[in-house]
């Protein structure tokens, strides 16, 4: 039988031809974390290659390209999330603060991947209020979600599922994936995990991981935010004065410790610990007891409090996150198993940056480049060149338009970001954006950062303050910490008059008035 009469054979037996290798639409599997700060990640930063935190993704990262200029639009986790799904900036999705509520009628790429023939599926958090829409499949989190025996909602209703989150959640995806087996589609599966997210729970196995190396502490933990605009000392994310030592770090509650007194407080984890189960709790209680008794008998003040705070901080955040990496080696592996991996996107990427205890912080927000900044490692096999960096200015903003060009499904004109296909390829088309917008619009809301907005470059920062009519603007070659407000000095007005100029352009393009 010749070919056109075997293929109008199986169109008349209703049946659709397998397409051959070469022309078949990639699957796509998008891996995504929440707060996931690039420093933390081997490939991106050396900063904790003593604790080597990342070991999986960072062998990703050989595999694929590494985009070193990624950039969120508005630093915090729902608003993130949904500039993802519909390619549209905050103003224009509606979704500007966590705490809103995603209007799910509105285009996202999901849907139109599914309306392509995707199969679709989303695991894990989501954090966006109203229900998911543009899934044959979803269960998700609710809000922030527990990082032990987590609750899960589908349509069918709510469940408690006994385990440590990410693995839940990663044992979940895989189900799916595999459920797929016989099935011609292509599909896309949005896996998305609570961690590392406040209040950095690791699992039970790495409770000791690490507990013999000295994890580095950042340069900027004392910085007094003397040269800032005023919002950098009025805010409410300080290691020293605002990480809570029995809700954050697990102490044991002191007679002296009031569960209402301070600013900032998140309590899931310390109520999370209840919903353990008595082994759960009891290897956990063991695992910090020694430490934490010591901690009570040096009665630690001033900065060797902050360096103590901020060190069980970060291993906690860092064991977190080998959790995720873990994760992430298994999906992959099963991936490799299932011979999937040649026709298959792997993204990885997480909502924002983080502070960890950079500029005395923790949390994000700020348009300052380590809550700015989201990892971003793709894998394409036979279009990313494997072990390549990309250092083009690239946004959340992108992802929508990138994995539906990557589909070969048509780009909504109104949608705001970029296709990132090109790059990928390994070339920067000449007209690639030279500046990037940001706007922050949870203001007043927990930590107490003001509304601020800006434009960055490849070389500098501006940031306005409009509450306080206060200007910042940074040279982030020169200084890439961002220690020095160039804002007011002499010789640099002709500089922030150009890069103000360039702001007010990318408002307007973008239509945020
Ligand atoms: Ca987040």
């Amino acid at each position: 039988m010749n070919p056109l009469a075997a293929l109008l054979l199986l169109v008349g037996l209703g049946l659709s031809p397998a397409a051959p290798a070469a022309d078949r639409r990639p699957n796509v599997l998008f891996l995504f974390s929440d707060d996931h700060a690039p420093s933390a990640i081997g490939a991106f930063d050396e900063r904790f290659a003593a604790l080597d935190p990342t070991p999986r993704l960072d062998a990703f990262a050989r595999e694929g390209m590494l985009f070193r200029r990624s950039f969120c639009t508005n630093s915090i986790c729902g608003p993130s999330r949904a500039v993802i799904l519909t390619g549209k900036h905050s103003h224009v999705n509606g979704f500007r603060k966590n705490g809103d509520r995603f209007d799910g009628s509105q285009p996202t790429f999901p849907k139109l991947l599914r309306a392509a023939g995707y199969r679709t599926a989303l695991i894990g958090k989501w954090h966006l209020g109203s229900d998911p829409e543009g899934f044959d499949h979803w269960d998700v989190l609710p809000g922030q979600g527990d990082y032990y025996n987590p609750v899960l909602v589908t349509a069918a209703g709510r469940r408690r599922v006994e385990g440590y989150c990410t693995d839940v959640v990663a044992d979940l995806a895989l189900d799916w994936i595999e459920a797929r087996q016989d099935d011609d589609a292509p599909f896309l599966m949005m896996c998305q995990f609570k961690a590392p997210h406040r209040n950095w729970m690791p699992a039970l196995r790495h409770l000791d991981l690490w507990d013999d190396v000295d994890v580095p502490l950042p340069e900027t933990l004392f910085d007094d935010h003397a040269d800032d605009a005023s919002p950098a000392r009025a805010q409410e994310m300080e290691v020293g004065r605002h990480l809570n030592l029995v809700y954050d770090l697990f102490l044991e509650p002191d007679d002296a410790w009031d569960p209402n007194a301070g600013t900032a407080l998140d309590a899931s984890g310390f109520r999370n610990l209840g919903t353990m189960t008595s082994a759960q709790r009891a290897t956990w209680d063991a695992a910090f007891a020694d430490e934490n008794a010591a901690f009570r008998a040096a009665a630690l003040e001033g900065e060797a409090l902050v360096r103590w705070k901020c060190r069980r901080y970060l291993k906690n955040y860092l064991r977190t996150v080998r959790g995720l990496d873990e994760a992430i080696g298994r999906i992959l592996d099963r991936l490799d198993a299932l011979g999937l991996a040649d026709d298959t996107i792997v993204v990885y990427s997480s909502d924002q940056g983080f502070f960890l205890g950079d500029h005395g912080w923790y949390d994000k927000r700020w348009m300052y480049e380590e809550s700015l900044a989201m990892p971003l490692i793709v894998r394409w096999p036979g279009v990313t060149p494997p072990g390549s960096t990309c250092d083009a200015l690239v946004q959340n903003l992108d992802h929508a338009p990138t994995l539906l060009d990557a589909a070969g499904v048509d780009v909504p004109a109104d949608m705001q970001g970029r296709s990132l296909v090109p790059l990928l390829r390994g070339e920067t088309p000449p007209d690639w954006r030279d500046a990037i917008y940001y706007r922050y619009f949870g203001h007043p809301d927990v930590h107490d950062v003001a509304l601020h907005y800006g434009v960055r470059t490849q070389t500098h920062k501006l940031i306005r303050f409009p509450a306080t009519d206060e200007w910042e603007l940074f040279d982030l070659v020169a200084d890439p910490d961002e220690r020095t407000n160039l804002f007011g000095r002499a010789g640099t007005a002709p500089l922030a008059a150009a890069l103000a100029q360039r702001l007010g352009e990318l408002r307007e393009s973008y239509g945020d008035e």
